[in-house]
């Protein structure tokens, strides 16, 4: 028996440890580079809009790799550019790694939840989310995303379930949600189970529904571009957007949201979401969270741009978690190359950074538990105190 436990762990400790040691090299980009300005801290005006940014999976690593491989060492990313930054807590209330729905109810509902669960805590109960409040508010709201639309980031701001795998369930309640846009990918739980491509049980065809309810549908970069309407639904792909040449780029699905919100002269919530950091990172594939990272970052350029010259808007960027560990382990006597290393192809419990931009950044300096910056962002932009318990 004993041996036979010694023989096991051995097999386990040779299989972490060779996965510890996989090795990815990637290239840093020769200088000279983009060259950066760094975004001033601006006056604290009264806040109007607020574009809540989440990397799923983005630790300071994905970021600094992204920043290697594309601008090198001594260039900056648009995200670094941003003038404030924070570092942020990521637990969930039943687990000391979070999951990505658990991670976005904390800064959606500023309430810890248990791992999987959407808009509700830990009893079951509903917790509002700021993109309700400011729906409520008269402000216009909207998500975007890479992955499907109903996949668990996006869904914690507009649905409320027990469980993240509920993606029927969460495309309905979106249809009920009064969001203005809403862009990613995901049409197999919006269409009937008789379609091919459907991953619905039942009949109904939301995409009918929701242009029924007065949204505009398109399902191309063309149509995206060309639409003037003020309720927009688009979904580019079955699941979540493909990555290599993302057609529309987070980058155009962030700009077209941002023109139709910012119609309001109440104001908007806006959450985008680089959902697919986090998909590298399960692989410990290190070219696609590159890839990601540079489709997230150039979402950041066109949010920054609009924000710099709007004044009314707060910018912040954060993650919900880190994915695999990952590391750098560049060798010395190098500045060409860098290796990647990853600890696990799961989540891990370090804490992520926090980039913000405009009125009241500077407040996000500092510690803080993922709940807080929920909280936080819920009064600045004036919709109330979060966490809202409803049933
Ligand atoms: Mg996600
Ligand atoms: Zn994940």
């Amino acid at each position: 028996m004993k041996n036979s436990v010694l023989f096991l762990s051995l097999i386990l400790f040779t299989s972490i440890s060779c996965k510890a040691q996989d090795a990815d090299t990637i290239q840093v980009a020769p200088k000279p580079q983009r060259i950066a300005e760094k975004l001033p801290l601006v006056d604290n005006a009264p806040i109007k809009n607020v574009i809540f940014i989440i990397g799923d999976g983005t630790g300071l690593v994905q970021l600094t790799s992204g920043q290697y491989n594309l601008v090198g060492a001594e260039g900056l990313l648009h995200v670094q550019t941003m003038p404030v930054t924070g570092i942020v807590k990521t637990y969930s209330s039943n687990s000391l790694i979070t999951d990505s729905a658990s991670g976005a109810t904390a800064y959606s509902c500023g309430a810890k939840t248990d791992n999987g669960m959407i808009g509700q805590l830990p009893d079951g109960t509903n917790c509002k989310t700021i993109l309700e409040l400011a729906e409520e508010k008269g402000l216009s709201t909207g998500l975007v995303s890479t992955s499907g639309v109903t996949h668990a980031t996006p869904a914690s701001y507009a649905a409320h379930v027990p469980s993240r795998n509920m993606y029927a369930e969460i495309a309905n309640q979106y249809l009920i949600s009064g969001m203005e846009v809403i862009l990613g990918g995901g049409t197999e739980y919006f269409l009937p189970s008789s379609e091919s491509d459907s991953r619905r049980e039942d009949d109904r065809n939301l995409i009918e529904e929701f242009k029924s309810s007065g949204y505009e549908y398109v399902d191309s970069i063309t149509s995206l571009k060309r639409s003037e309407s003020e309720m927009l639904l688009g979904l580019f792909s079955p699941s979540g957007m493909p990555s290599e040449e993302r057609t529309p780029s987070l980058a155009d699905m962030s700009s077209k949201a941002i023109d139709i919100l910012s119609k309001n002269d109440d104001g908007f919530f806006l959450m985008i979401e680089g959902s697919q950091i986090d998909w590298g990172g399960h692989g410990n594939d290190t070219p696609y969270v590159l890839r990601e990272v540079e489709d997230f970052d150039n979402a950041i350029k066109a949010v920054l741009d609009f924000a710099k010259n709007d004044g009314e808007t707060l910018v912040i960027v954060t993650a919900d978690h880190e994915t695999g560990g990952m590391a750098l382990n560049s060798p010395y006597g190098s500045k060409d190359k860098i290796e990647i290393a990853w600890t696990t192809d799961g989540h891990t419990g370090v804490p992520v950074p926090l980039m913000a931009y405009g009125p009241h950044a500077i407040e996000f300096t500092g510690w803080w538990e993922n709940t807080q910056i929920g909280q936080k962002v819920a009064e600045l932009l004036g919709v109330g105190s979060l966490p809202v318990i409803t049933e």
